[in-house]
């Protein structure tokens, strides 16, 4: 049992993501997760309405369990640089055969900002190796994410990310506006007017295209239209641009299909993946490549002919061994049966929303469930709103949204809409 004491401690000495030391916001100490149950210390339990941030199977699987105490009593991990291991072998073998066509070889690292990383610097390094080497710049869409470290920071939105802090330091990249069609809705082609200008004057010095495929999360959870990324592919052949798709929260389901990717019927050149990847056991994350960019890679004549990254923990057995359990639990079973369920209870629970004086807009998509405000919520005060009707959620800025593990059942579907409707109620009328 924590004390009084140790919250304390964690008040003035642990950062939490987005905090400041002095200011810190309320943290619910958990003391144990089950299925789609949080317990907190106090005894309250709280049903889980975010997935651990996009994890699939819920919390304490037997059987994500087990494949990691079978990994444990083997190794649990071993350097990567000049030795090799079953899971890693696996893992790479499931990616490798269940992403898009044509994505053929498997970068293993730590967490999705690094793959982000990992992506750009191979997308740099297969224009070096082709003999391109003004191409090193990237072209993005407006309201992205894709993590916080440097690289992945200079793509992500320039006004809802972190640009001006960071701008003296931030490699300057090419941005245009978001695609605006809606996932559902008819498509507007003159959504690719500006990505086709800038890619006409500017294809010289861009390597490659970093956008979020259908559903950007982070930087605004907003669903766009699939003809968007068909144009986009053929743009960025004529142009010689490589494709990368960041499926990090889009990957293993969550949108409806495997990939996103598969929406659209594309193939990107390099693709990531984390979050859901170990079911939210381990950070690790992926990045597959086709192989066009893996031969450019290797070029010696005019790049440096091996791939110039390598991180300590690279294909860590143990979360590869989950990472492989989890990807066959979840391809073993009816999941995108499960998912339609979800989507179709999101529908129907969150359209009361719709009518909410203050809600903007609601959009549902696979499993995930968006409720948009017409102002930004006071996320700690709504956050404790959400615990005081036993719901675990995390709303930011405009946008109260829910990514329910696949393990949801209908009556507790029910009560987590039912939640988000009167939570924004509230809020609203506050
Ligand atoms: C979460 C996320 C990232 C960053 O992943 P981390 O594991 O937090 O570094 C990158 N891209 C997208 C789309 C994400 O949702």
């Amino acid at each position: 049992m924590l004390t009084a004491t140790d919250l304390q401690f964690d008040r003035d000495h642990l950062w939490h993501p987005y905090t400041s030391i002095t200011e810190p916001l309320p943290v619910y100490a958990v003391k144990q997760a089950d299925g789609c149950q949080l317990e907190l210390e106090d005894g309250r339990k709280l049903l889980d309405g975010m997935s651990s941030w996009w994890a699939v199977h819920g919390y304490n699987h037997p059987e994500l369990n087990q494949a990691m105490v079978n990994q444990m009593h083997k190794m649990s991990h071993v350097m990567f640089g000049g030795l090799t291991h079953q899971p890693a072998i696996e893992l790479g073998q499931l990616l490798v055969d269940l992403t898009p066509a044509g994505l053929e070889y498997c970068f293993l690292c730590d967490s999705g900002s690094i793959a982000v990383e990992v992506a750009m610097k191979m997308a740099i390094q297969y224009q070096l190796g082709s003999n391109r080497p003004h191409k090193s710049n990237f072209l993005t869409v407006r309201n992205g994410y894709h993590g916080d470290t440097f690289g992945a920071m200079s793509v992500c939105d320039p006004d809802n990310g972190m640009h001006h802090h960071f701008s003296t330091t931030l490699a300057k990249q090419f941005f245009v506006p978001a695609p605006q069609s809606r996932y559902a809705d008819q498509y507007d082609p003159t959504d690719t007017a500006e990505l086709e200008k800038v890619l006409a004057e500017h294809a010289a010095s861009i390597a490659a295209v970093i956008i979020e495929p259908v559903v950007q999360g982070a930087g605004g959870m907003r669903f766009y239209h699939t003809s968007y990324l068909i144009k986009l592919r053929q743009l960025c052949d004529q142009h010689n641009v490589l494709l990368i798709f960041d499926e990090i929260a889009t990957g293993f389901g969550r949108t409806g299909k495997l990939f996103a990717a598969e929406h659209a019927g594309i193939s990107p050149d390099i693709m990531c993946v984390g979050k859901a990847l170990t079911g939210g056991y381990m950070t690790l994350a992926a990045t597959l490549s086709s192989k066009k960019v893996a031969l450019a890679v290797a070029d010696k004549e005019h790049g440096p002919g091996v791939f110039m990254h390598g991180p300590t923990f690279m294909g860590n057995p143990l979360a590869c061994a989950v990472a492989c359990a989890s990807i066959k639990l979840l391809t073993s079973y009816n999941w995108q049966e499960k998912v339609k369920i979800i989507e179709t209870a999101l529908k129907v629970g969150l359209a009361p929303a719709a009518s909410i004086s203050g809600v903007a807009d609601v959009r549902c998509l696979g499993a995930i469930g968006v409720i948009e405000l017409e102002q930004p919520v006071d996320m700690a005060a709504m956050v404790e709103r959400f615990v005081q009707r036993g719901i675990w959620m995390r709303p930011f800025g405009k946008l109260v949204y829910c990514m329910p593990p696949f393990t949801i059942s209908n009556d507790e579907l029910t009560r987590l809409t039912a939640a988000m409707v009167a939570t924004v109620a509230e809020e609203c009328a506050a």
